[in-house]
C-alpha cells in the first residue's frame, strides 16, 4: 500500500515536472519528446497542450493518491491507457518500433502502478482501515525528506564524492562528440549565432554551420559563436571552410578563435576563408593578431603536435562575374557538394554575398545581410530552406526614438540608418514565397527577441504573408534535410 502510494506519487511528481517544464521551456522539453515547434503557434501548442496534459496527469495521480480518491487514480490510468493505444496505433500504421518509443514503457508502468494502488485503496476502504492521520503523515514525510536532504548535503561536502562527481562529469564531457551531425545521410544546418550587433544573453552573433559529407562549413563567424560550436562538441578539425557574407564585425569577430580552436583540434591544413574581394585584408589582420599566440603554443606543445603550417587562415576571394543577373559564382563543387556565392544588396557594404549549398538533391540558402533583392530570389529558387536575416523595423524605430529622447543621439542616428539595409520578417517571407522554399528560418535577429512577447511582436504579420512553413531560430536550432527525401526536420542540436 505504502509502496504503491510512493510509486504513484513519483509518477505524479514526474508528470508535474514535465508539465511545468513545458510551461517554462517548451523548446527544450520538445526535443526530449522528438517534437518540432514551428513558429509561435507551435510553441504555444507545446506550452499549453503538452504542459496542461502533463499537469492534469500530475493532479490526478497526486490528489488521487494523497486524498485517497480511487476515481481520480482510475481516470489517470484511463488517460495513460489511451496514450498507449495511440502509440500502438502509430506502430500499426508506420510499422516502425520507434513509433512506440521508450516513453511507452513509462506509461505502461504508470498504468500498472495506478491500478495496483487503486485496488489497494479499495481493499483498505472496504476494511474500514484506521482513520488517516494527516499530522503524523506530514511529520513522517518531513522527517524522511529532512534525512534525505541531510544525507545528500553531507555527501556533497565529502571530497571523495566530489572527486567522483568531477571525474564522471569530465569523462562525459570529453567523450561527447557530435560527429554524426556531419554524416553523409543528410544536409544539416545549425544556427551557431542567431543575433545581430545588439547584445543578447543567450545568442551569439551571426553564424550558421552547414554540415554534410564529413565536413562542416561555417557561414560567418560572429562574436561568441565559436563557444557554441565547442559546446556542441562539433569536430572543428573538419572545417571545410569559412564563408564570410561580408565584413561587418558581427559577422567576422570570432574568426581568430574559430581558426585557433580548429587548429588545436587537429586541422591538417590552413583554414580557407572565402569572401568577396577584401577578404585577404581581413584574414591577414586576424593572422597577424594571432601570430604571437601561435608562437607560444608551438613552443609549449611542440611543432609536431601543433604544426605551425596548419595554424593560419588562407584567404579565398570570390570574384563575381558582372555580365548576366543574378550575379553568382560557384566556389566549390566536388560532385556531391556545390557551394554558390550570390551577390546581394547591403549597400553601402560591398561586396555582400549570400551562399547556397546544394548537397545530393537537398539545398539551403543563407542570405547574410541584404535588402529584399530580386536576384537573390532568382538564385534561391527551389531551395529547401532559406535562412534569412530579419530586422523588425518597428522595434528598431522604437529604439531610435527612445535613444534620441534620452540624450544618446549617436545611437539614435545609427538606429535610423540601419533600417534601410536589412530585411523585415515579412519581406523575407515574401522572398521565400517567391523562391518557393519549403522552410523559412529567421536568424540575425535585430533586435534579438528574448522573451515570448517580443518573439510574437518580432514576427507579427508573418503568418499572413508566408505561404509555407517558417521558424524563428535560436542558438542551437537544427534543420535536417535527409538525402532521398523531401522532409525538412526541425529540431535542436543535442549536447
Ligand atoms: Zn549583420
Ligand atoms: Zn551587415
Amino acid at each position: 500500500m505504502r509502496i504503491s502510494k510512493a510509486i504513484v506519487t513519483l509518477f505524479g511528481a514526474l508528470f508535474g515536472a514535465l508539465g511545468v517544464g513545458f510551461w517554462l521551456a517548451p523548446e527544450r522539453l520538445a526535443q526530449r519528446f522528438d517534437l518540432q515547434a514551428l513558429g509561435v503557434a507551435g510553441l504555444s501548442t507545446l506550452r499549453a497542450d503538452m504542459g496542461g496534459a502533463f499537469l492534469t496527469l500530475a493532479f490526478l495521480c497526486l490528489v488521487g493518491a494523497w486524498m485517497k480518491r480511487r476515481a481520480l487514480l482510475i481516470a489517470a490510468a484511463g488517460v495513460l491507457s489511451l496514450i498507449v493505444v495511440g502509440r500502438i496505433l502509430a506502430f500499426a500504421i508506420t510499422g516502425s518500433p520507434a513509433a512506440m518509443g521508450a516513453n511507452m514503457v513509462v506509461e505502461v508502468a504508470a498504468v500498472i502502478a495506478l491500478l495496483v494502488h487503486a485496488r489497494a485503496l479499495a481493499r483498505m476502504q472496504a476494511a474500514e482501515a484506521r482513520p488517516v492521520r494527516p499530522v503524523r503523515a506530514l511529520v513522517i514525510g518531513a522527517l524522511i525528506i529532512g534525512a534525505l536532504g541531510a544525507g545528500l548535503s553531507v555527501a556533497a561536502h565529502n571530497p571523495k564524492v566530489q572527486d567522483a562527481l568531477v571525474a564522471k562529469a569530465v569523462r562525459t564531457q570529453v567523450q561527447r562528440t557530435n560527429k554524426a551531425l556531419l554524416g553523409d545521410d543528410a544536409l544539416r544546418v545549425a544556427i551557431c549565432g542567431s543575433s545581430a550587433p545588439l547584445p543578447s544573453p543567450d545568442r551569439a552573433k551571426a553564424c550558421v554551420a552547414v554540415m554534410a559529407g564529413g565536413k562542416v562549413y561555417i557561414v560567418d563567424s560572429g562574436p561568441e559563436s565559436t563557444k557554441n560550436l565547442m559546446r556542441w562538441s562539433l569536430p572543428l578539425d573538419q572545417v571545410g571552410g569559412v564563408l564570410l557574407t561580408h565584413f561587418h564585425s558581427d559577422h567576422i569577430g570570432d574568426l581568430g578563435e574559430l581558426n585557433l580552436q580548429s587548429w588545436v583540434q587537429g586541422r591538417a591544413a590552413p583554414m580557407p576563408v572565402y569572401g568577396g574581394p577584401g577578404v585577404e585584408q581581413v584574414v591577414a589582420g586576424f593572422n597577424a593578431a594571432y601570430a604571437q599566440d601561435e608562437v607560444y603554443r608551438v613552443a609549449h606543445h611542440t611543432a609536431q603536435l601543433l604544426p605551425p603550417s596548419a595554424g593560419t587562415m588562407i584567404a579565398r576571394p570570390i570574384a563575381m562575374p558582372t555580365e548576366a543577373q543574378p550575379h553568382t559564382a560557384v566556389l566549390l563543387d566536388d560532385g556531391r557538394m556545390r557551394i554558390t556565392a550570390i551577390e546581394t544588396n547591403h549597400a553601402p557594404v560591398k561586396p555582400a554575398y549570400a551562399y547556397r549549398f546544394d548537397y545530393r538533391g537537398r539545398s539551403v540558402v543563407i542570405t547574410g545581410d541584404t535588402t529584399a533583392w530580386a536576384p537573390l530570389v532568382e538564385a534561391s529558387r527551389g531551395a529547401d530552406v532559406m535562412v534569412s536575416e530579419a530586422m523588425n523595423r518597428e522595434m528598431v524605430a522604437a529604439l531610435q526614438k527612445v535613444t534620441g529622447e534620452t540624450g544618446r543621439p549617436r545611437v539614435s542616428h545609427i538606429m535610423h540608418d540601419i533600417q534601410s539595409y536589412h530585411l523585415s520578417p515579412t519581406e523575407a517571407a515574401t522572398m521565400a514565397n517567391a523562391a518557393g522554399v519549403k522552410l523559412l528560418v529567421f536568424y540575425h535577429l535585430l533586435p534579438a527577441p528574448d522573451n515570448a512577447v517580443l518573439r510574437t511582436v518580432f514576427t507579427r504579420g508573418v503568418d499572413e504573408v508566408r505561404k509555407g512553413r517558417w521558424d524563428l531560430s535560436s542558438d542551437g536550432s537544427l534543420y535536417t534535410l535527409p538525402v532521398g527525401s523531401t522532409d525538412v526536420l526541425v529540431g535542436r542540436v543535442a549536447y
